[in-house]
């Protein structure tokens, strides 16, 4: 049984602007830009970046190491914004992607203030829209990512511009990074309100490497329609069937997960897929980090899966048209540009 011909019309829900960005297209930038890099050589760059199953760092490691001073560097500024978008969204179309939901933090791509965030902003959705004007029976939109370091009043200002732009294309809000002292979803509630009043949809980074503490008090406090990752909910079963009643849909990303140590093995990763299909919950696949992990593309992903036996055709076929059914992405338009 073959999983190919369900691999060129994929949905992507969760992918960060840094880690989608293919190396040699950071490359580019880098050079266009005239940044000085911790490698020299081409090579030797794109193997510091990439995470394979060989070399994994936990995500914080990787985070502070290479992420932000690296990737989020190097896809600031308007052009290098902009090139960025254009060339993930036109990658992900020719690799099979029909659907692609790209997030990232405007404020982390700024150059800490330095360009005008209206100007970045505007970079990301020309980028985006140079790929939808290039690929018409792609679909996409972009998520804005609130910083859970970040105090309300800076995240108040991601949602306000997130609200200006929905008509754009900016079709959601995430929260992402570590819990900061005194983070508490509560607290974002009525943002959270505010932003859904204005037709944006809310997901979050929970139950990816702590407790479901957290993932309860997300629940409960700003009901999101998604979950990034909630793998760690294949530990407490009420939580799982909380999840299913409320029809959540979690966006699991497995060569993530794995590489950065979130997942301890394969074994582990079969066990929480088995949880999921025994209580109901549904999931996605999704890649987090398409260009900066080893095969790390979607088909790549489900082939992975598929291969390793944690998940069968079926399940795929399942989890595919789960991504198409919770996309954020408005479905009923004349064109795929938001005209
Ligand atoms: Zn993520």
């Amino acid at each position: 049984m073959d999983i190919t011909p369900l691999l060129s019309n994929l949905a992507e829900l969760h992918a960060h602007v840094g880690s989608s960005i293919a190396p040699h297209v950071l490359w580019h930038i880098a050079n266009a830009e005239g940044y000085k890099l911790p490698k020299r050589d081409y090579h030797e760059f794109s193997n510091y970046v990439v995470l394979t199953q060989k070399r994994k760092m936990t995500l914080k490691e990787y985070l502070d190491e290479i992420y932000h001073p690296i990737l989020d560097k190097l896809s600031s500024g308007t052009r290098a914004l902009e090139k960025a978008v254009y060339e993930t969204f036109s990658g992900a179309y020719r690799g099979g992607i029909t659907l692609y939901e790209l997030r990232g933090n405007p404020m982390k791509h700024n150059k800490e203030g330095e360009v005008d965030l209206d100007h970045a902003i505007l970079a990301m959705l020309h980028g985006m829209e140079r790929s939808l004007l290039e690929y018409p029976k792609l679909r996409a939109g972009i998520i804005f990512c609130l910083d859970r370091q970040f105090n309300l009043k800076q995240n108040t200002v991601i949602v306000e511009k997130a609200i200006k732009y929905a008509h754009r294309g900016v079709i959601g809000i995430d929260f992402s990074n570590y819990n900061k002292n005194g983070f508490h979803y509560k607290d974002y509630a009525a943002l959270v309100k505010k932003a859904r009043n204005h037709g944006l949809h809310v997901t979050a980074h929970t139950g990816e490497t702590v407790d479901t503490n957290d993932m309860w008090e997300c629940i409960e406090s700003i009901a999101p329609e998604r979950i990034g990752h909630g793998i760690k909910a294949a530990y407490d079963t009420d939580l799982m069937k909380e999840i299913a009643k409320r029809n959540i849909v979690l966006e699991v990303c497995p060569l993530s997960n794995l590489v950065t140590k979130a997942v301890k093995n394969i074994d582990e990763m079969k066990h929480i897929f088995s949880q999921f299909e025994r209580y109901g919950v549904q999931f996605t696949i999704n890649t987090d980090w398409p260009e900066t992990i080893e095969g790390g593309h979607l088909d790549e992903q489900f082939i992975f899966l598929y291969e390793h036996g944690l998940l069968n055709k079926e399940q795929i076929k399942k989890a595919i048209q789960t991504a198409f059914q919770a996309t954020f992405v408005p479905n009923e338009r004349k064109t795929n540009l938001y005209l």
